[in-house]
């Protein structure tokens, strides 16, 4: 039996994160409340230290680390979020931190992870399990392993965002989540559930790799292939052992949102927002906008994920 983090756990990882953490703003836009015909607050993540609530995970479980632990450093591994922000995280808590990458992850993210003290292993995507390679990892130099998503430490700090934004933005009928392992969407239930038990909450997947969708609709973890979606921070093969029993339990359901549909939501977020969204932090709020009928006169949250992603390769997506 699994002993999942509970809202108590998110509440101390506030703590932990206080004064080290960004509290990020919540931002609203007169164009799209009416677009939507809705209140909708956007908690805006993509400003948070590195880029990514990935941050408040990271941090979190790295500070509970005992002297050991510490003297030893951490290993994980990551398509890049995760990996800037273990490495960040480490080396504000005085640790070695080693990230295993994959050698087709955005060069931004390699070279962010580099440059926030990280050492970093590439491993091919496709042939390699970057699982046991962590593992390896972790059992010969005895490093501690923090996975990117399914860990009670990782789940709690990712869960303080939406606390801050509950806190700022008072109660919401509706809550757009990016879902990739779950590690967002989890700390986010916790947190919906014991300060907005009505609020319907919604985790957003890319289209091409749904299985959130089907494992959530099936009632079992369902694995597939590393999807191909502009949303590298959702290519995620399958949710997590933590992260599955926590949606299952306490989210409504799970949407998906297009490559295309994505892009039409970096669009507008730089525009007119002035915000720098990546893929995978356009999720959420490419699902809200599918749904105007279910939504009209309601008050909606959005998490926007993240905000990293190579300028070149900004462009590039803006001009097809
Ligand atoms: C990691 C990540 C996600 C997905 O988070 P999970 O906890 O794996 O579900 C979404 N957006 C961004 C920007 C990310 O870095």
């Amino acid at each position: 039996m699994l002993t999942l983090p509970t809202y108590e756990d998110v509440v101390s990882a506030a703590g932990r994160l206080e004064g080290h953490a960004h509290r990020t703003p919540v931002m609203r836009s007169r164009t799209i409340d009416k677009e939507l015909d809705a209140e909708v607050f956007f908690k805006c993540e993509n400003l948070q230290r590195m880029g990514a609530f990935k941050f408040r995970g990271a941090f979190n479980a790295l500070s509970k680390f005992d002297e050991r632990q510490r003297r030893a450093g951490v290993v994980t591994f990551s398509s890049g979020n995760h990996a800037q922000a273990i490495a960040l995280s480490a080396s504000l808590l005085g640790m070695a931190s080693t990230i295993i990458m994959p050698n087709d992850a955005p060069a931004a993210k390699v070279a962010a992870t580099r440059g926030y003290g990280g050492k970093v292993i590439l491993y091919d995507r496709f042939t390699e399990d970057r699982e046991q390679i962590g593992r390896d990892l972790a059992e010969k130099q005895g490093l501690t392993l923090i996975p990117p998503y399914d860990h009670p430490d990782v789940i709690a700090g990712q869960g303080t965002a939406a606390r801050e934004l509950f806190e700022d933005a008072g109660e919401l009928d509706a809550l757009f989540v990016c879902l990739g392992g779950g590690g967002l969407l989890s700390g986010t239930a916790l947190a919906t559930r014991a300060l907005a038990p009505r609020c319907r909450l919604y985790g957003v997947e890319p289209e091409a790799g749904n299985d959130g969708q089907q494992s959530f609709r099936s009632g079992s973890i369902v694995h597939i292939d590393t999807p191909k979606t502009i949303a590298d921070g959702a290519q995620t093969q399958h949710l997590g052992a933590y992260t599955f029993e926590i949606i299952l339990r306490d989210v409504n359901d799970i949407l998906t949102a297009t490559d295309m549909e994505l892009i039409d939501c970096m669009r507008f977020f730089a525009t007119r927002m002035k915000l720098i969204v990546e893929p995978t932090g356009c999720l959420g709020f490419a699902a809200a906008r599918k749904m105007k009928l279910q939504l009209q006169g309601q008050r909606i949250g959005v998490i926007i994920s993240g905000g990293n992603v190579d300028l070149n390769r900004f462009c590039a997506l803006l001009a097809n």
